[in-house]
């Protein structure tokens, strides 16, 4: 067991490593509570690329929203037979199906918090309860709540979150895609820089910013996998925010 102390040296130190140094260590230092997770796009390449040649087995969960592009669900089964990724699939708690199933078309535009919270947050928070550790494809240039992130956070329930990543930048990922010849999303060349759930992700132009189109005119920038709401400081809004929806749709 790390100290925070150590933590903090270590996030310190691994500001000057490598990727592929701090994946290792990571897998050195836990092994095997620890995993990876994915969202198979373009960008999420150089890590399950680094990931798949430093431990085979290594686990990558992909959270399977029910929402993604066809394109993203045939990329992830192509991308994982090809590199033998062990892909472990998340899914919303069964507990919600029949409120979901109601809300289906709606609740991505209507409630995208809460949508996220069902079909990402809490799936990944189940998924990581018995682990010690998470390794994460984010980058302090992707979005301003990444831009303060640490390379290792440790987490409010003593989860290690470890980020990779976070010193790349997006011509770091091109040098690295180009270096290894890796495939890219095929939604990309259709102008789908960031790719996330259909509902919430459309097509950009060349000079917009990377992640322009996600969650457009919905006030929204982040899952929620990344920011606060996962380690449960503002949990309570979403709960209070879902039973409200629970009650709304029971009474019709
Ligand atoms: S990205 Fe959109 S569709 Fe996907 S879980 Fe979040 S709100 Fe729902």
């Amino acid at each position: 067991m790390l100290s925070a102390a150590e933590i903090e040296r270590l996030a310190q130190e691994f500001e000057s490593k490598s990727p592929q140094e701090i994946i290792g260590w990571a897998v050195e230092t836990f092994w095997p509570e620890v995993a990876l997770s994915s969202s198979f796009q373009t960008q999420s390449m150089p890590l399950l690329h680094m990931a798949a040649r430093i431990k085979r087995g290594l686990p990558v969960f992909f959270l399977d929203t029910g929402y993604h592009f066809w394109e993203t669900l045939m990329f992830r089964e192509q991308i994982a037979s090809e590199w033998q990724i062990n892909v472990i699939d998340l899914y919303r708690d069964t507990r919600w199906d029949v409120f979901a199933r109601q809300h289906t078309r709606s609740l991505p535009a209507e409630d995208p918090n809460l949508c996220c919270y069902l079909h990402k947050v809490q799936p990944m928070q189940k998924a990581l309860k018995d682990l010690k550790a998470w390794i994460t494809g984010i980058r302090r240039d992707q979005t301003s709540v990444r831009a303060h992130a640490k390379i290792l956070e440790l987490q409010d329930d003593g989860l290690l979150k470890i980020n990779p990543l976070l010193n790349w930048t997006k011509a770091d990922v091109e040098r690295y895609m180009e270096e290894y010849n890796l495939p890219s999303h095929p939604l990309l060349e259709k102008g789908y820089r960031s790719i996330g759930c259909a509902p919430c992700t459309i097509a950009i132009g060349v000079n917009d910013d990377d992640r322009a189109g996600r969650w457009v005119g919905r006030g929204k920038t982040e899952c929620g996998l990344h920011t606060e709401m996962f380690q449960h400081k503002d949990i309570a809004e979403v709960k209070k925010e879902f039973q409200l929806a629970v009650c709304r749709s029971e009474r019709g």
